[in-house]
């Protein structure tokens, strides 16, 4: 069968996969511990449950305005100017099918055949797929653990070429988990100044951040960057949102109307009680969130604690998002059975087939040294499941 030149360059999401192979396992009988997928275990809030419920029954039930409800962008460039110090006005927001959706939108209305998009490695899976989805070419720089997996300006500098286009930044990081401080993210911007390049700035995880620290958004650095950025958030993993999908990006008036435009065509508006549902969780009561986060904290803390206790394993203190990224080369060579683990990906099958742990190798954020764990399952999960990584690594 032959299908288009698109469809055979793209790979399906890695994380979804691992998330599916654990799900099928688990269903199977196995007692599987799943720290794959990026997901809040914690149910949505009330609430917002209670205000889906009040917009199906008063109706909300038509198309909407595709860029979604006005109501809705209203309470997002609230949000925006609250916690980001960003002045957005309705028509500059696009609320599409989740996050995941909004980038897809922004890379598309940017990027074409023969352009370039910067991205940081490690890097969240999407980015890649999309980027070659839109016929453009990614630019993978490296970020080094030694460093915090963050990027220095002159690795953005030593990237840029003439078809450059844009750059992807996301703080705080899936996988990684790092957080770029607001004087980081002005050097950032400093060095991006003078390119005339987009950023596409992945807020998701912004409101997972721990141990005091505050997001900083690159669109706050000055008008000219603001203008070239598209800021991308959501209610997925601040108010445990994932299935309702939601997510926004907030841009120039001319690029928010071609996203919108672009989105017409395929998806139309975003689900019409799921769009209620955000307006609650942000206008809401944000007790909740803050409940989340500290049990984040709690789990990453302890997370931290154990592979400290494995020999070998190398992981950086995450800032933020509920992920944590160890290095796990110090196990390549080893025989475990008649098995020799030799990469990230490795591991992950073994951990898996022997300790009944879903892990996401390292390779599908571009650095097969590492795995992601996700701590957004309960402590005792997690608690269950280092046991079992320790048993079977102690070999
Ligand atoms: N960006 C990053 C970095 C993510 O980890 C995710 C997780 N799915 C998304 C975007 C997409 O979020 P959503 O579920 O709202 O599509
Ligand atoms: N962002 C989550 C993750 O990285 C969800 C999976 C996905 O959207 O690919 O696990």
């Amino acid at each position: 069968m032959r299908l288009s030149s698109r469809a055979e360059r793209m790979s399906p999401s890695p994380t979804l996969s691992v998330d599916a192979r654990a799900k099928e396992l688990a269903l199977s009988g196995e007692r599987i511990i799943n720290f794959g997928v990026g997901e809040p275990d914690f149910d949505t809030p009330q609430n917002i449950k209670e205000a889906a419920t009040e917009a199906m029954y008063r109706g909300q039930t038509k198309y909407t305005p595709v860029p979604g409800v006005l109501e809705l962008r209203k309470a997002i460039c609230e949000k925006l100017l609250q916690d980001n110090g960003l002045e957005y006005r309705p028509e500059e927001i696009v609320v599409s099918c989740g996050a995941k959706h909004s980038l897809y939108n922004a890379i598309h209305v940017l990027a074409e055949e023969g352009d370039e998009v910067i991205i940081v490695a490690p890097y969240w899976v999407s980015y890649m797929e999309q980027i070659k989805l839109a016929g453009a070419r990614p630019v993978v720089i490296k970020a080094s653990a030694e460093n915090g997996f963050k990027i220095k300006p002159e690795d953005i500098l030593g990237a840029l070429g003439p078809r450059t286009r844009a750059m992807i930044l996301n703080t705080p990081s899936n996988p990684t988990g790092s957080v770029y401080t607001p004087a980081e993210i002005t050097t950032v911007a400093e060095a991006l100044s003078d390119t005339g390049i987009w950023v596409v700035s992945d807020e998701i995880y912004e409101k997972l951040i721990f141990d005091g620290a505050r997001h900083a958004s690159i669109a706050a650095f000055n008008p000219d960057i603001k203008k070239r950025t598209i800021v991308v958030n959501g209610v997925s993993k601040a108010y445990a949102m994932t299935g309702w999908r939601i997510g926004y990006a907030a841009a120039d008036a001319e690029v928010a109307e071609a996203m919108a435009g672009l989105q017409s065509h395929c998806t139309s508006n975003p689900d019409s009680i799921a769009q209620a549902a955000a307006l609650e969780a942000l206008r809401g009561p944000q007790q909740s969130l803050s409940l989340m986060v500290a049990a984040f904290a709690e789990r990453r803390d302890y997370i931290l604690h154990r592979l400290a206790q494995i020999p070998g394993i190398k992981c950086n203190k995450p800032g933020g998002a509920f992920y944590v990224f160890p290095d796990v080369s110090a196990y390549f060579g080893r025989k475990f059975g008649c098995a020799t683990v030799a990469s990230g990906s490795d591991l992950a099958a073994l951990l898996l087939e022997e300790a009944k742990v879903a892990v996401v190798p390292g390779a599908a954020f571009g650095d097969d040294r590492f795995i992601r764990i996700s701590y957004a399952t309960s402590l005792e999960n997690i608690k269950e499941g280092m046991d079992r990584i320790s048993q079977v690594l102690s070999i």
